[in-house]
């Protein structure tokens, strides 16, 4: 494996030792590993068809010598996976999400680990200190004990503690700060100066951005085999938007130098636009960017609960970031915590995945996005699932997320009291909703908001003349309607409704993807509760609107 290390202050080129981590001409500390791409750019991709789908299947651009079996745990290969119904709801059908929850430990800082740990081990070195949010120490834990090698963990008192034994739990001393990450970061540099010990350096260690940019290389592998080889005869297909959460500004720095690497090699024939997302209460990169700044102005004391990502002072990792954002035509963005909490939670009930606040933080600067019309509907954006929660957070659940059937009392025989009790839980007495919509995705995707949202008993009609049977056989509470249909239109259907007693006063919310004229809306006037143009439905509006209809 031959490759070199370039300077990117003074251009000086060295060769690669994990512990040197600074220029030996200039002193800088921004440094990265340049290979042959010339080469590699041709040799490459024939060769990948019979390797194994781990990130080690792109060793030839890793900074290590040879791969080293024995401390894998399956990094990377990590699915690609379409999100069908967050794309219905949004009204932008091409959004893929990186699952990389699905890494040894957890997260995407199984990259950054595993390749680190395997640079470590060839070097011979076998202690080192890591400051970490959580996810970087958990990982560094999990492959230091595979290497034989001793980690010491610094983290703020904030990581949550399920996250701090799990560091534990791998044989590393946790040491915890009182204070800011940044300030845990300082006490960690100082102590590894004094001992003289390797220290991960965040987005300025060689091998993490290395190994961040694996995930590059697996998207547009990815997005290629579902999408199909680009036109232009490029080997693979990129998306339009790489989405992704950021702290310390690692991730992004690392995907975009796979991208342009790929670019270089003639693999792909563009970069993605990078979207950053930062929470509110920490967001120096993002209030930087909006302000046109050139240097980032630090945040001395975060404001959020998402710990994770409360990097104040990302230093010259902006000053990279806000260029990447600004070549690819790109945006920062950034959203409150209950934002994040609440994507969250949509992004477990519409997709299955439950991911980790931090991770909620991107999918909330997702949605946000393609409301403000930055992210296109015809747009194919990648989000990066970066971890999974280690457990739901209270405040995410909100009340009522269980139901409590009570234990027979003694003088009641056990199976009278136990079905009285279930009683209480049957679907008959759950409020009644009727569908009426012709296009099956849209029926399904109203459905399963609903589903999400509470207990009801769901009813479909599929056109407008078995939709007004359905309403007059069983009085629902509720109906949800569209207007355009065969047979029957929504406004006859209103119209029959309204002219019956037993109908006259059922609410009605309109779902249609139609323009309204002037004439239709004087039609509808005061007939229905609510209209709802489709693709909307992310709009909190819709669940309201249901909960306050439903009494
Ligand atoms: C570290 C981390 C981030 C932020 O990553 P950077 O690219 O280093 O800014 C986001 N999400 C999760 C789950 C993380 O662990
Ligand atoms: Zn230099």
């Amino acid at each position: 494996m031959s490759f070199i290390i370039k300077c990117l202050d003074c251009g000086h080129n060295t060769s690669y030792h994990p512990a040197s981590t600074t220029c030996p001409k200039c002193g800088s500390q921004w440094r990265e590993a340049v290979y042959d791409y010339e080469i590699i750019g041709k040799t490459l991709p024939s060769q990948l068809v019979n390797r194994s789908s781990s990130l080690w299947r792109y060793h030839e651009l890793l900074p290590i010598r040879e791969p080293n079996v024995s401390l894998s745990l399956g990094e990377g290969g990590t699915p690609l996976i379409r999100a069908i119904n967050l794309g219905l709801m949004l009204g932008c059908p091409n959004i893929y999400i990186k699952d990389e929850r699905q890494g040894p430990t957890s997260s995407f800082k199984d990259r950054q680990a595993s390749v680190t740990i395997a640079a470590l081990k060839e070097a011979g070195i076998t202690e080192m200190v890591a400051a970490s949010t959580g996810n970087v120490a958990i990982s560094y834990s999990a492959y230091a004990s595979r290497a034989g090698m001793k980690l010491w963990a610094f983290v703020t008192s904030l990581v949550p503690a399920v996250k701090m034994r799990e560091i534990a739990l791998y044989g590393s001393q946790v040491i915890k700060i009182t204070g800011s990450y940044d300030q845990c970061k300082q006490v960690a540099s100082e102590f590894a100066r004094q001992r003289n010990l390797y220290q991960d350096m965040g987005a300025r260690t060689i091998t993490s951005i290395e190994a961040m940019k694996t995930i590059a290389f697996e998207i547009a592998e990815q997005l290629t085999s579902v999408q199909g080889t680009p036109p232009d005869g490029t080997l693979w297909k990129t998306p339009d938007w790489y989405v992704q959460a950021i702290s310390g500004g690692m991730g992004p720095l690392g995907v975009y130098k796979g991208f342009r690497e790929m670019k270089q090699m003639g693999w792909i024939n563009h970069i993605p636009s990078f979207a950053p997302i930062q929470a509110e209460g920490c967001a120096p990169m993002v209030n930087s960017w909006k302000k046109g700044l050139d240097k980032v102005e630090p945040v001395t004391s975060p404001k959020t609960r998402i710990e994770t990502l409360a990097t104040g002072d990302p230093g010259r990792a902006y000053e990279f970031l806000r260029d990447y954002v600004n070549s690819t035509n790109g945006s920062f963005e950034c959203v409150s915590d209950e934002e994040a909490f609440r994507a969250m939670h949509v992004l477990a009930k519409m997709e299955g995945i439950s991911a980790e606040p931090a991770a909620g933080v991107a999918f909330a600067g997702l949605f946000k996005l393609i409301r403000a019309g930055i992210i296109k509907p015809s747009d194919t954006v990648v989000v990066n699932c970066t971890g999974h929660t280690m457990s739901a957070d209270p405040s995410i659940l909100g009340e009522n997320w269980s139901r409590d059937v009570k234990f027979p009392s003694a003088d009641e025989t056990p199976q009278e009291g136990l079905l009285a009790a279930l009683t209480q839980v049957a679907p008959e007495r759950f409020p009644k909703i009727v569908i009426v919509e012709d296009t099956d995705e849209a029926r399904r995707l109203i459905r399963r908001i609903l589903q999400s949202q509470g207990n009801f008993t769901i009813l479909e009609a599929s056109n407008g003349r078995e939709g007004l049977e359905l309403i007059q056989r069983v009085l629902p509470d509720l109906v949800v309607l569209d207007l355009m249909m065969p047979e029957m239109d929504g406004f006859t259907v209103i119209e029959l409704l309204r002219a019956k007693p037993e109908t006259a006063t059922i609410p009605v919310i309109v779902a249609t993807a139609k323009e309204l004229t002037a004439e239709e809306k004087n039609r509808l006037g005061g007939q229905i509760q609510s209209l709802m143009q489709k693709g909307d439905f992310l709009n909190d509006e819709f669940l309201e609107e249901v909960k306050a209809l439903i009494k």
